[in-house]
């Protein structure tokens, strides 16, 4: 008869698995997992090394930890990820959202901090993370979260029913011109930005596990701002603002499709690398 496994045994054996196959985050990761194999919170986990496994929570464990050495994202296996002030499900239909993104949401409330938002737009809302957040910081707008796959779109409904806030939510399958003839107090969006030729640069749980079309736009990975840009200035209301991700070095870029497209770049945020992370672009209305 085998010994049952005790959490203290789980975790370091979670962890010894995970550095032979490359995770950085080890330590933390073993946790995560173990606490959603057990169903129970980091508390109990820490405080009760000597208690042990169930065969089903073992059995959980191991196939989580297999998925992980095979460099599967957390998101995944959790099926969730936090963002901003909510967590939300993720599948891998979807992008999984990250804490720079935050930034988008951070530059809205600092620029409506005088008059909030009432009608949203976001653009290739995958998650809802952006879109979501937004209504929550603004509730008394309502928002339309466009995006291709039909998968994320159904991702996004979810999480506005889960959170409560699907009254004021419409998700609509289509590309970027679905939304052409709406006018937004807010446009957000975190398109696809990564230049086709980075492609080996990235970690396997990006390149191999998170959607293609919402990583890859073209040579510069400009091609989406260069697809989606030029139509939006007709979109924002007067005294509105597009909020834009963008990625490391493109802020020069970016900048000059806005101000070809009529724009003025009004406003840049950091993230927490320091890194220029999003623009916030306004049109001078006569
Ligand atoms: N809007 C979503 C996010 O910020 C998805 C973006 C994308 O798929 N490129 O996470």
């Amino acid at each position: 008869m085998t010994m049952p496994l005790t959490i203290e045994a789980a975790l370091s054996a979670g962890r010894t698995a995970l550095d032979g196959a490359g995770v950085e985050t080890a330590t933390l990761d073993a946790r995560l997992l173990l606490e959603a194999a057990m169903d129970a919170g980091t508390a109990r986990i820490v405080a009760e090394p000597d208690q042990a496994l169930d065969t089903r929570q073992e059995e959980r464990y191991r196939s989580f930890l297999e998925r992980r050495r095979n460099r599967e994202p957390i998101s995944l296996i959790l099926g969730r990820r936090a963002f901003w002030k909510d967590e939300f499900v993720v599948t891998a239909d979807t992008l999984t959202p990250r804490p720079d993104s935050e930034t988008l949401i951070e530059l809205a409330v600092e620029h409506f901090r005088r008059g909030a938002p009432c009608r949203i737009l976001d653009l290739g809302t995958g998650t809802g993370c952006l879109l979501l957040s937004a209504l929550r910081e603004f509730p008394d707008a309502a928002g339309l979260g466009v995006d291709l796959s039909p998968g994320a779109c159904g991702v996004a409904l979810r999480n506005a029913r889960t959170l409560g806030l699907d009254s004021r939510t419409r998700i609509i399958c289509g590309d970027w011109g679905t939304a052409i003839g709406g006018i937004f107090d807010l446009i957000l969006c975190n398109p696809p930005y990564i230049a086709d030729r980075e492609r080996e640069t990235l970690s396997p749980e990006v390149r191999e596990f998170e959607p293609r079309q919402a990583l890859f736009a073209g040579v510069q990975g400009l091609d989406a701002y260069r697809e989606l840009v030029p139509e939006l200035a007709a979109n924002l209301a007067p005294g509105g603002a597009l909020i834009v991700e963008i990625g490391h070095g493109q802020g020069p870029g970016v900048s000059r499709i806005l101000m070809e497209s009529g724009f003025c770049v009004a406003a840049r945020a950091r993230d927490l690398a320091n890194r220029e992370r999003c623009l916030l672009a306004t049109v001078a209305h006569t």
